[in-house]
């Protein structure tokens, strides 16, 4: 499929209309949906009828945006008026939202035409989205495998051309991971940066949206169309936004000296042999562009996975809170009382990964248990960040692997959660200090599946994290294999 850049040619030049663009892509699920499974909806009228506005505005002569007439996928997380927001899970599977998220608001102010919905882990809460309560989505480069998540639906809908850009969202992982198991370019932006008002929420102290894409360019101009201060969200961050894609540039020295430090935390056990070489080719890469690299130890890096997941769990018992059977979505039939219709319709409602978090999240915030658990946890959150802090102080970018392996089979860890886990050991920390992250494909394995590298800059450094990682990207030919589907 072809880049932003490339279809916004074709518009403006009406090589082709966006109506047809917009066709293309709908044949296109309508072809590879039974092999991939990334949509649960499907929104083809609406997309269509946004893409005659915008073929309306060309043949008037407008000036038209990068993103106007470009088909994108959204996570079914976001709320969008009219078309319903399951986030995967049973207990919202008749819920159609009243409201329309930031980010959709923004993506359709900007002229992309969405053209569904995609699946992920319910409550984005997964690393492999085998815990939708709907389906279950393949990795494009092995339909045997899993996409990642939680986000996993967007990564297989752009990784198998389905649609040139998506948007995730990331918690601890859940765009990197994806964008590492599926060969493409996924971003987590510093948190605040992307309004989270219509986001339905899973952990509000880390949860963020991002953009997917096959190129660094067009993440970038995906970036640009959604990020900006939202009074909506009282997180968001009200700071200028910069051109990210004008800002690409094609080489590392025109800003002096680049310092990339290397996380030794992230070598070592666990880290799978390929991966591992992969990784370090990538980074002598960069150095061969002009990159000083040295290594850097983060030592409270190792106390991230556990400290999540009290902090994450806690935060998501509070949210999900709300599913009641009262305001929305599902509600059990059976019930005598109130209370039993509760209890019935959260037993009911949500899948085995939700409630063992809602269990977690509880307990860790349970008098007695708070100081020893999630305030513990907590202040391992500063240790983390004070790390990061003193990294950025010696190196202007952090480089480690995205995930410890490559995507892995359906079925393989969705009996020990805890092996799953650890799929997020190398994310995990980047959120809990905030900061923003993109993985960029940087080799594939000996059985043709993808491998990330993880770039990490200090907050608000996406137009530099954003400029490496295109440097790299157009000195390396990682990003032109595509699937066979
Ligand atoms: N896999 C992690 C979790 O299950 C991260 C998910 C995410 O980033 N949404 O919580």
């Amino acid at each position: 499929m072809a880049s932003i850049r490339e279809l916004h040619q074709q518009l403006v030049t009406k090589e082709r209309s966006a109506v047809e663009l917009a066709q293309e892509a709908l044949d296109r699920i309508e072809t590879l949906e039974p092999k991939l499974h990334s949509f649960l909806a499907v929104m083809g009228e609406q997309a269509l009828t946004q893409a005659k506005a915008v073929d309306e505005k060309i043949a008037a002569g407008d000036e038209i945006g990068p993103l106007t007439g470009i088909p994108i996928a959204v996570k079914d997380n976001m709320c969008t008026p009219g078309v319903p927001t399951t986030c995967a899970s049973k207990i919202l599977q008749n819920f159609v939202p009243p409201y329309e998220s930031t980010v959709t608001q923004k993506l359709k102010d900007a002229g992309a035409v969405i053209v569904g919905k995609t699946n992920l882990d319910e409550f984005a809460m997964g690393s492999s989205t085998e815990n939708s309560a709907y389906q279950l989505t393949a990795n494009p480069w092995d339909i045997t495998r899993v996409p990642g998540g939680s986000s996993g639906g967007s990564a297989a809908a752009v990784a198998g051309s389905e649609c040139p850009v998506s948007l995730g969202s990331d918690t601890g992982g859940s765009i990197r991971l994806p964008a590492s198991f599926c060969g493409i370019v996924g971003l987590k932006p510093t948190y605040g940066l992307v309004s989270r008002y219509g986001l339905v929420a899973y952990a509000s102290s880390l949860d963020q949206i991002g953009p997917f894409g096959r190129t660094v360019e067009d993440a970038a101009i995906v970036l640009e169309a959604i990020a900006g201060y939202d009074p909506k969200d009282s997180t968001s961050l009200n700071v200028k936004i910069p051109s990210y894609s004008h800002l690409l540039r094609p080489n590392l020295r025109s800003k002096g000296r680049l310092r990339i430090g290397i996380i030794t935390e992230t070598f070592g056990t666990g880290l799978d042999p390929e991966v591992d070489e992969a990784v370090k080719k990538a980074i002598s890469h960069l150095q061969d562009l002009g990159a000083e690299i040295q290594t850097i130890s983060c030592p409270n890096f190792r106390y991230g996975l556990p400290a999540y997941y009290i902090i994450a769990p806690s935060e998501a018992s509070a949210n999900l809170a709300r599913y009641d059977g009262v305001k929305y979505g599902f509600r059990a039939e059976e019930g005598d009382n109130l209370l039993s219709m509760y209890e019935k319709t959260r037993a009911q409602g949500f899948g085995q990964e939700v409630k063992r978090r809602i269990m977690i999240g509880t307990y860790a915030l349970s008098a007695g248990y708070y100081d020893a658990y999630y305030l513990k946890a907590q202040k391992v959150r500063t240790l983390i960040k004070k790390d990061f802090q003193k990294a950025f102080a010696a190196v202007d970018l952090l480089v480690s692997p995205t995930a410890p392996t490559t995507a892995f089979k359906a079925g393989e860890k969705t009996k020990d959660p805890i092996s799953m886990y650890l799929s997020d050991l190398m994310t995990i920390p980047v959120n809990l200090a905030g900061l923003p992250g993109l993985s960029i494909p940087c080799g594939f394995d000996r059985q043709g599946l993808p491998i990330g590298l993880q770039l990490i800059s200090d907050v608000l450094r996406e137009d530099l994290l954003l400029q490496v990682a295109h440097t790299y990207e157009q000195t390396t030919s990682w990003h032109l294999k595509q699937p066979s589907l």
